[in-house]
């Protein structure tokens, strides 16, 4: 390992949920606690170099940095200890779907498609290293897509796109399927016509990375994991967290939040199955409650510095977001006056991954078939390639 590399620091966000209170209103204090040892002992051991344990809503969040690399068996391994320690804690307190998200019995080299969510990036620090780490609740890994095409592609959004030389020759997007596992990369701007003609299906295409075009620097990394899609049943939403690095090069933090001041529609909420608004809060407020949601995102501003986690700052623990919570509360009003109707619920391709299909299969046999005096030609989606 040359002098560079062993210099490089990587930042590991890993997210379970593994039960919660009343509900999946909210992470017990008890099992964070249990996690938290865990990742202490492995600081004293010299594993990790910082640690720091949160949750936003159910999901137990795991922020660790490391010398380990993204992907490390042994970092990841820590993490799925760490989880199994607090659903065992949260078995004990007969805490609501205890242990849902660990999909396995047994560690198999890496938590990716076991259940937990995860992104991951490794750096070389700069003299200065300001990050902000997303963490949501109730929503999936698609509803980044938005806030990260406006923070790296967006000029209305980013001033430095424009006024920094730095950040003038745009930004790349790594663009992952998850229904077919693979990945396209596209230049913004030259190519944000087809970037949006993919992101626009944020069930789908989610924007995975962000490289900065003229030296190939990462800039933002998302956990792309979607349970039902392991699991092929619904197992909760993907409650999906971002890391995104800051200034000197990258837009700066207030150009990161601006996207989430307006709270733009993700697939989520009750039952992982409605449409609802983004609301950003401080972490005091990250719990779910009305209708389980809003869908709710919490942002933690860290100084990376020799591998220490100096923060965090809780950043839309802000006043200056209350008009977007004002208008996320008035979106909920009017889009939950829907009820069981699209767009508040989601469509049928989502909903297979519900309980829905079980209702839908009771009135199969009640059905009666007419002839058609005509042809009729229903196409799937294009998208499609089952
Ligand atoms: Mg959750």
């Amino acid at each position: 390992m040359s002098e560079k590399e062993k210099e490089k620091t990587t930042i590991s966000v890993i997210k379970a949920d593994i039960g919660s209170i009343a509900g999946h209103h909210k992470v017990h204090p008890d099992t964070m606690a249990a996690a938290a040892k865990i990742l202490a002992e492995a600081k004293r051991k010299g594993l990790i170099i910082d640690f720091y344990v949160t949750h936003v809503g159910d999901d137990l969040e795991l922020i660790m940095t490391h010398r380990k690399g993204v992907d490390s068996p042994e970092i990841h391994e820590l993490a799925w200890e760490a989880f199994k320690k607090a659903a065992e804690v949260a078995r004990e307190l007969g805490l609501y779907a205890a242990g849902q998200d660990l999909l396995a019995e047994a560690f198999s080299g890496n938590v990716r498609g076991l259940g937990p969510g995860v992104a991951e990036m490794e750096i070389v620090e700069r003299p200065s290293e300001p990050i902000v780490i997303f963490m949501a609740d109730k929503t999936e890994p698609g509803a980044f897509n938005l806030p990260l095409f406006r923070i790296f592609a967006d000029p209305f959004n980013t001033a430095g796109l424009v006024i920094d030389p730095r950040l003038h020759d745009g930004f790349k997007f790594e663009i992952y399927d998850v229904y077919e596992g693979r990945y396209v990369v596209l230049n913004a701007p030259e190519e944000m016509y087809d970037i949006l003609a993919l992101i626009g299906t944020q069930g789908r295409y989610i924007i995975r990375r962000v490289y900065r075009k003229s030296d190939n620097e990462i800039a933002a990394v998302v956990s792309v994991e979607r349970l039902n899609l392991i699991a092929g049943r619904y197992v909760g939403k993907d409650d999906p967290v971002a890391i995104v690095r800051a200034q000197s090069g990258f837009p700066a933090i207030g150009e990161i939040l601006e996207p989430f001041a307006f709270p733009h529609l993700v697939a989520g909420w009750m039952r992982g199955s409605h449409f609802g608004p983004l609301m950003p809060v401080g972490l005091r407020d990250a719990k779910c409650t009305r209708f389980d949601g809003p869908p709710r995102i919490v942002a933690l501003g860290f100084q990376v510095s020799k591998g220490r986690l100096i923060g965090p700052v809780d950043l839309f623990d802000d006043p200056a977001f209350d008009e977007t919570r004002r208008l996320a509360q008035q979106v909920a009003d009017y889009i939950r006056r829907h009820g069981p109707f699209m767009p508040h619920r989601l469509g049928p391709e989502e909903m297979e991954y519900t309980t829905l299909p079980q209702v839908l299969e009771k009135l199969q046999n009640r059905f009666v078939k007419e002839e058609r005096r005509y042809k009729v030609h229903v196409k799937k989606p294009s998208s499609h390639s089952e």
